[in-house]
């Protein structure tokens, strides 16, 4: 009998599944890859800024050495920014990386971590990869239910994720409902409030996550420049908490996690107010197209705050797989979210003006 090699909660994994490439589509369906729309990674359809180009140009004098294994400039430009003390902040490799490093420190196998329904698929990841009871609390409406989160910790639960706005479905929690929920965790639970959307939200929906870790010492905060600021390739993101979590973080970080040109053009975009304003604005405009779209159609969609949406494409549990294909044989690539639970429905990266009117006409021509 063949040798079963490391734990069972190991071997348990379903490997997380991403957008395909461009590339895989376009010699799977014998297309051009430039003809080729691709919606489904929630990636900036602005591409990188150009101020993180020329950073990265300047870089690459240095990249012989090893990056700063303390990201000095980057933990400057974040602080400068978000007015938090460098000791404060955590490096990672994508904020991925950062929601890693959480389980990792606080979980040990058997102990639990509560997150929801329906929420981002690296939660569970995370999660098995250290042995941890899932506690997964059932969506109300598609988002997240605070209420029944707080009530499903148990003595043993280490750790909880929340994502808001929260992937695949888009559905935003409002600050008050994140302070109360706050209070109510006990404080050896650590709570990741994963924020990887937090530009796209609109003035009145913006809330004030800083405040809420110098008040508590279990929370960390974390973002990515991998959407709005448009560096998803290069792999770069942060948490921020209170110096005593940051620091059990950073023991079992890699000591080089954040590669030269991740932290050079990160400094870069994030000093680049104008365009992380443009890139917002563009995702409200194609929002707006995509949902005025969906309501001619008389799709069902799930109103989203954040750069992508979910809509629900047929009534029975192959439609998310035979819809995607019908789309892919027509050079649009998106998201089925059947591995979330969710067989009925795809997931849509808001693009440029152009790439959300050839995803609607591929749509329409899907579903006729
Ligand atoms: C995209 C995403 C992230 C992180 O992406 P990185 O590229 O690793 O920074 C984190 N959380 C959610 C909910 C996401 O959708």
């Amino acid at each position: 009998m063949a040798i079963q090699f490391g734990p069972d909660y190991v071997r348990a994994i379903a490997p997380y599944q991403g957008g395909k490439p461009i590339a895989e589509v376009a010699r799977e369906f014998g297309l051009d890859e430039a003809q080729i729309v691709k919606l489904a990674s929630n990636e900036n359809p602005l591409g990188m800024p150009e101020s993180s180009r020329q950073a990265m140009l300047a870089a690459m004098a240095d990249i012989a050495r090893y990056p700063d294994s303390n990201g000095f400039e980057l933990k400057a430009a974040i602080s400068k920014k978000f007015s938090v003390p460098a000791d404060w902040i955590t490096l990672g490799n994508g904020s991925n990386d950062i929601l890693e490093l959480a389980a990792h420190a606080l979980v040990q196998p058997g102990q639990s971590v509560v997150y929801s329904q329906y929420s981002f698929a690296v939660y569970p990841l995370a999660t098995q990869a250290v042995g941890g009871r899932a506690i997964v609390v059932p969506a109300n409406n598609f988002g997240h239910d605070l209420t029944a989160m707080a009530a499903a910790i148990t003595d043993d639960t280490r750790l909880v994720f929340i994502a808001n706005p929260n992937n695949p479905t888009g559905t935003f929690i409002d600050g008050a409902a994140i302070a109360a929920f706050l209070k109510m965790v006990p404080p050896q639970v650590v709570v990741v409030l994963d924020e990887a959307y937090t530009e796209y939200l609109s003035a009145q929906q913006r809330y004030d996550a800083l405040a809420w870790v110098k008040q508590y010492p279990n929370l960390l905060v974390s973002r990515t420049l991998s959407k709005a600021y448009g560096l998803a390739g290069l792999r770069v993101g942060f948490g921020i908490a209170q110096p005593g979590l940051t620091d059990l973080l950073n023991r079992i970080r890699q000591p080089f996690n954040v590669n030269s040109h991740a932290q050079a053009a990160a400094v870069a975009a994030l000093a680049d107010d104008v365009f992380l304003t443009r890139s917002a604005e563009l995702n409200t405009e194609g929002y707006k197209q995509m949902v005025a779209a969906f309501e001619s159609m008389n799709i069902e969609y799930v109103p989203s705050s954040g750069n992508f949406v979910l809509i629900r494409v047929g009534q029975d549990d192959a439609a998310g797989g035979r819809v995607n294909l019908a789309l892919l044989k027509q050079g649009v690539i998106v998201r089925p979210v059947a591995n979330y639970g969710l067989p009925q429905w795809l997931r849509i990266s808001i693009g440029l003006q152009e790439e959300n009117a050839a995803f609607i006409h591929a749509l329409k021509m899907a579903l006729a």
